[in-house]
């Protein structure tokens, strides 16, 4: 095949995927007036504020911002809903955070639109194999991600979010420490590349970003050579070496309103893309491809779990009180140690 032959086979992928994925990340006016009527009747019955992250669906953070809640990501919900003063939040997001939440916030209800909304991560880190791994290495500092269970955090030493993880780690690498760290492998991965940390990785991976394909992003710059590359480092090394921002969910949005860039391509759930475009209505923001070697999509960048949250759970969850979190009491203070101390450490 010719050089021509491949760029216009190649402008012709990137086309319809565009066109596919842009039908898919406009911002969708919510058309069941009935149920957000109810929410909102709701909120204000039970005393409750609505905590969402941004990977929920658009109807869900348009909800959150008109109830005086807050659209976030894992750090900011958990300071939002424990200096919030209603008596309830309406955690919606995965598991792990309501679970942090109730861990910094005992005596406020925590509700979630679904108990089954969970994280490959968590899911991939079980207690006991995790603390006999940790047993094998006493004279290490534990540092887990925030995507783990509450026993999980109860374990360790050091709570982080993607937010604060390297500043963290170079607090102790300061300190001399050695750390294991976990679930994440490729944000451990990074941080250690950053850092030079002496690090003991767990080999969770995040089922959405682990599928960001470099080859498929570098096609896409071929044809928008000017769009910045934000890349969230629970991706692969090979993507995040080809990024121009590496950041959180927050530092990539920040990077999107700072930089001057009109073209952004973003490794990282599409949900985000709600606050992208109405932080800067006149950028334009590419998904990037996560799979095949053409700028293809399969899987689309959408966490399964956070796809679960829904208008009509939460309405639920808020009438009928279900999805409440509990944490047995001995869990949650040990939890409490470690997440405190990042939270202290982020003051
Ligand atoms: S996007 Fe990945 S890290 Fe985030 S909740 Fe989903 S599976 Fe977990």
């Amino acid at each position: 095949m010719s050089e021509l032959f491949n760029k216009a086979a190649l402008r012709d992928t990137v086309q319809k995927y565009l066109s596919e994925a842009e039908k898919s990340l406009e911002i969708k006016s919510i058309d069941n007036e009935e149920i957000r009527t109810e929410i909102k009747f709701l909120l204000k019955q039970k005393n409750a504020v609505l905590v969402a992250h941004y990977y929920t669906e658009d109807a869900i953070q348009e909800l959150a911002e008109e109830t005086g809640g807050v659209i976030a990501d894992s750090l900011e919900m958990a300071r939002f809903g424990a200096n919030h003063d209603a008596e309830t939040l309406v955690v919606a997001g995965v598991k792990f955070m309501g679970e942090t939440a109730k861990i910094l916030s005992p005596e406020k209800t925590i509700l979630m639109p679904t108990l089954e909304a969970t994280c490959s991560l968590d899911i991939g880190c079980p207690i006991d194999e995790f603390s006999a791994f940790c047993d094998q290495y006493p004279e290490r500092k534990v540092v887990v991600y925030a995507n783990t269970s509450a026993a999980v955090k109860a374990r360790a030493d050091w709570v982080v979010t993607s937010s604060i993880a390297l500043d963290v780690v170079e607090h102790l690498v300061e300190q001399g420490e050695k750390i294991i760290w976990a679930p994440d492998q490729h944000l451990g991965g990074y941080i250690q590349r950053e850092t030079g940390a002496d690090m003991i990785l767990w080999d969770g991976a995040c089922i959405v970003h682990e599928e960001f394909k470099a080859k498929g992003i570098l096609d896409l710059k071929t044809v928008y050579p000017n769009a910045a590359i934000l890349v969230h480092p629970e991706s692969p090394e090979s993507v995040v070496e080809i990024a121009d921002v590496v950041g959180s969910t927050s530092q990539l949005l920040n990077a999107t309103k700072n930089m001057p860039n009109e073209t952004f391509i973003v490794a990282t759930d599409r949900g985000i893309f709600y606050k992208m475009k109405q932080a800067s209505p006149k950028k334009r923001f590419i998904e990037a491809p996560t799979a095949g070697s053409g700028a293809s999509c399969r899987s689309c960048a959408h966490c399964p779990w956070m796809a679960l949250n829904s208008l009509e759970m939460l309405r639920n969850a808020l009438r009928d009180g279900s999805g409440e979190i509990h944490i047995p009491e001995e869990t949650r203070l040990k939890a409490l140690i470690p997440l405190q101390r990042m939270l202290n450490f982020q003051r």
